[in-house]
């Protein structure tokens, strides 16, 4: 690999996302007093669309029942609607994963992924959703479950009372993960990456990062609090590329629709001055870093941001991460065969890490139409991933998940007009 092209991405802070015309979804409380102030409304009205927006998660202007039917009136004919992105196509896999192309006001198209029972991810990051999965996997054994068996509940609901469950529970899953997008398509340039192929069209705005979320639990029905839902920043784009309107939605997503920060990841390729902010932030998902390589050589040949910012630099930007009680940072690392999966990487992956609160997720490459890369042998990863936990590092295999939808990893790119999906189900 000669002449990598760089788009390092860093110039792309000047694409500017296209709201929708007058979407409600995406405003704060502040901007909807500011509003409510301009219709000649009290306040309180604000905090009443806001629990709509977000807690109930109506489709429309007219489902906000809490509003009276002036101010439903005057807010349609300003044409304010609820602007939620819209799932113009879905594929499901045969191990339950959906993948679905969410269209916005624009007509431009993201992906947003949908797993029941997760992909494994928060293995032995020491959070609660982590201890779940241990506690699974100890009950029933690891590995994927697509569970649906009538009674699953009565066996394995541990005690607990299932009218303290909800839909997903009913249908006998745990838990479930939304992988979201960040950016119609991506400019880091990562050679092993399908999103990549893209290049950059726009921004998403914070209402449509957190609308992939509140459209996908509309479409499965899912009630916050009784559910247990995972979300992942790890879609197509760089969210330290769209820093600001990255952490909006994770401010809605958080106050508004009621999902837990510690049940979040954001994974960067390594965008420095997006770490050093993440650093400062008091509410913040968890970090995973795309480390992908175990030296500078190798990760400029994969991933040419790394001319911009070195391994180091990225690793003393971590430490300066205030970790909270039980937090761990995710490392992820791709394997590619013959690349970066051999035994002389695990030890300098090793010794890259000594002394970090650390885990790091292995990810076999998901292989895509017109990249040269090749997968690593089953052999490679075992020696690999005990290389490391040997070595003192709590080493997971992220489960490959939708791999027939092309829906796993890096394999996320519009395929609106695509007629080798398997499942289409429109
Ligand atoms: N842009 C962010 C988040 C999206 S990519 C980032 O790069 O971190 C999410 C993860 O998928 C990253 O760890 C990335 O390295 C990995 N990935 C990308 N392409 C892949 C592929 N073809 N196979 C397996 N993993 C891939
Ligand atoms: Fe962008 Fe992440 Fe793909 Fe790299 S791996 S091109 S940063 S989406």
């Amino acid at each position: 690999m000669a002449d990598i092209e760089i788009r390092t991405g860093v110039e792309t802070e000047a694409v500017v996302a296209m709201p929708a015309a007058r979407s409600l979804f995406g405003m704060g409380l502040a901007e909807l007093t500011g509003l409510m102030g301009e219709l000649g409304q009290k306040p309180y009205r604000a905090r009443q669309v806001f629990e709509a927006l977000y807690k109930q998660r109506v489709a429309s202007v007219e489902e906000m029942t809490t509003l009276s039917g002036a101010l439903r009136a005057s807010l349609e004919e300003q044409g304010w609607v609820v602007g939620l992105p819209e799932i113009a196509q879905t594929a499901v896999s045969v191990d339950g994963t959906e993948r679905y192309l969410m269209k916005m006001a624009d007509g431009e198209t993201v992906e947003t992924v949908w797993m029941p029972d997760g992909d494994g991810g928060e293995r032995g990051d020491g959070s609660e959703a982590a201890e779940e999965e241990a506690e699974e996997d100890r009950v029933q054994g690891p590995g994927p479950r697509v569970q649906k068996a009538e009674g699953f509940w009565d066996r394995r609901g541990n005690g607990r009372d299932r009218a303290n469950f909800g839909t997903l529970a009913e249908k006998g899953f745990r838990r479930a993960t939304i992988c979201i997008s960040s950016q119609v398509g991506c400019a880091v340039n990562c050679q092993f990456c399908l999103t990549a192929k893209l290049g950059i069209r726009r921004n998403l705005t914070a209402g449509e990062i957190a609308g992939q979320v509140a459209a996908v639990l509309n479409r499965h029905r899912i009630q916050i609090g009784k559910d247990r839902i995972n979300l992942v920043f790890m879609g197509m784009g760089e969210p330290f590329l769209n820093y600001d309107a990255f952490m909006a939605s994770v401010r809605l997503l958080v106050e508004g629709v009621g999902i837990p920060e510690s049940r979040m990841t954001v994974s960067t390729s390594g965008i420095l001055p997006g770490m050093e902010a993440f650093a400062r932030e008091t509410v913040r998902p968890k970090l995973a870093l795309s480390l992908n390589a175990s030296n500078d050589m190798v990760r400029e040949q994969i991933m040419p941001v790394t001319r911009k910012w070195k391994i180091a630099a990225l690793l003393e930007a971590v430490k300066k991460i205030p970790l909270r009680t039980r937090e761990w940072v995710t490392f992820e690392y791709v394997l590619l065969g013959g690349v970066n999966d051999q035994p002389e990487h695990a030890r300098e992956v090793l010794a890259l890490l000594a002394g970090m609160r650390a885990k790091v997720n292995l990810i076999v490459w998901n292989p895509g139409p017109g990249i040269e890369f090749h997968q690593p042998t089953p052999e490679d990863v075992a020696v690999f991933q005990k290389m490391l936990i040997a070595g003192g590092i709590a080493t997971y295999i992220r489960r490959p998940r939708g791999r027939d939808i092309y829906a796993a990893c890096g394999q996320l790119k519009r395929t609106v007009a695509e007629e080798t999906l398997v499942g289409i189900a429109v």
